[in-house]
């Protein structure tokens, strides 16, 4: 098993190496040797040494890899000369295709919880975010703006039958997926149908998709009533699949119903290709303290080994994801999971220790808590 490891910056590199330590540690539990890395240099820091953002040769490595797992890229201080920040990475998800961006929000025991009504401890949903096209076709690192004059800048949302009906078919396949795994295995399809043409056509391929799939209960909803729903009763939400931009957004508010960026766990997947990282940045506030939460990362790695399982056909690579996944579960239960992230007493070695020893103690976990 190949692992593509970028590093990356600030607390991206302390992350990435608690995860692969969690990963390996889940590994030899259930009998697997550790991974081969190649790790690629990448980032801001590199670009300020080097002029490039990431090695020669480092993106057809990326490639050539199982997986790819990345910690995290970019300091505000060092930019190109337009002013951007350093972003190998949305190259990466451009090359490779990644289309389908899994983004699990799930309320732990014992960490914050925004919301009142108790039934707020229940959350445990995905957004499956497009990430190829939709309104970030037009992102300012593609240059493809149309800038009338001084006074109008319009951009594209872009919706293509072959993108969206790839993104709907991983949308059904991840719900029922769900659905084996205990969970209510229910779709949202989350559009604006009712207003853009081009969300009307994404409704349309959701529908000719549903064709295929007539086992999993879907539900649509706009994304201005999904926005309201994700607070007044997320809890009912399983798995919704939407455009790039809207996706962006309420992954966020979504994350921060449990939480925070910390715990923010994300893969990024492509026909060929899957690269997995925390949805934080290189966090250079708190860069270099021992401060930073790696559960986000570490969740990421557990989706990482999920993929792995599908894509090599092997399932005991599923067992080693479940155990990271019940380790971070029954952690928080007994609140022996405390991130400084949240007010408590664990830094970054603190609560990877606490995980590693979990794991070590422990069986396979028979109910999977991973997507
Ligand atoms: P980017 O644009 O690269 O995603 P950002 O500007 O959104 O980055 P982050 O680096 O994600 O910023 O950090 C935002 C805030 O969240 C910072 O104050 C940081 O300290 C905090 N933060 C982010 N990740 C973590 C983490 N894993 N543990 C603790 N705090 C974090």
């Amino acid at each position: 098993m190949r692992i593509a490891l970028i590093k990356g910056d600030g607390i991206g590199v302390d992350v990435a190496e608690a995860t692969m330590a969690i990963v390996e540690a889940a590994l030899a539990k259930v009998g697997e040797q550790a991974p081969v890395y190649d790790e690629i240099l990448s980032g801001a820091g590199y670009y300020k040494e080097t002029g490039v953002d990431i090695e020669p040769g480092g993106e057809e490595r990326a490639e050539a890899a199982d997986a790819i797992f990345l910690g995290a890229i970019g300091l505000p201080s060092i930019r190109h000369k337009d002013g951007t920040e350093i972003s190998p990475h949305l190259r990466l998800r451009d090359r490779f295709g990644l289309y389908a961006g899994v983004r699990p929000v799930k309320a732990y025991p014992n960490a914050p919880q925004r919301l009142a009504d108790p039934r707020a401890a229940g959350i445990d949903l995905i957004i499956l975010r497009e990430s190829t096209e939709g309104l970030f076709y037009s992102a300012a690192a593609h240059n493809r703006s149309l800038v009338v004059n001084d006074d109008e800048v319009q951009d594209i949302l872009r919706i293509t039958r072959k993108t969206t009906t790839k993104l709907h078919d991983f949308a059904f396949n991840l719900a029922r997926k769900r659905r084996e795994r205990g969970k209510p295995g229910h779709l949202t399809c989350v559009d604006k149908a009712n207003v853009f043409t081009s969300l009307a056509f994404f409704r349309k391929l959701f529908d000719e998709v549903k064709e295929r799939h007539p086992d999993v209960p879907v539900g649509y909803n706009y994304v201005d009533a999904q926005a309201l729903d994700l607070v007044r009763k997320p809890w009912e939400f399983d798995v919704m699949v939407t455009e790039n931009m809207f996706g962006d957004i309420l992954s966020d508010l979504a994350g921060g119903l449990v939480g925070g960026m910390g715990m923010a766990a994300c893969a990024e997947i492509g026909d060929a290709n899957g690269l997995f990282q925390p949805a934080h940045g290189s966090a250079p506030d708190i860069m270099g303290q021992d401060k930073a939460n790696p559960l986000a990362a570490i969740l990421s790695g557990a989706l990482m080994l999920d993929y792995l399982a599908e894509k090599l056909e092997r399932p005991v690579l599923a067992d080693a994801a479940d155990l990271i996944n019940g380790a971070v579960e029954h952690g928080f239960e007994e609140n022996a999971l405390r991130p400084m992230e949240f007010g408590g007493d664990m830094g970054t070695k603190a609560v990877t220790n606490q995980l590693l020893s979990r794991i070590s103690n422990r069986m396979p976990a028979k109910t999977s808590v991973s997507a």
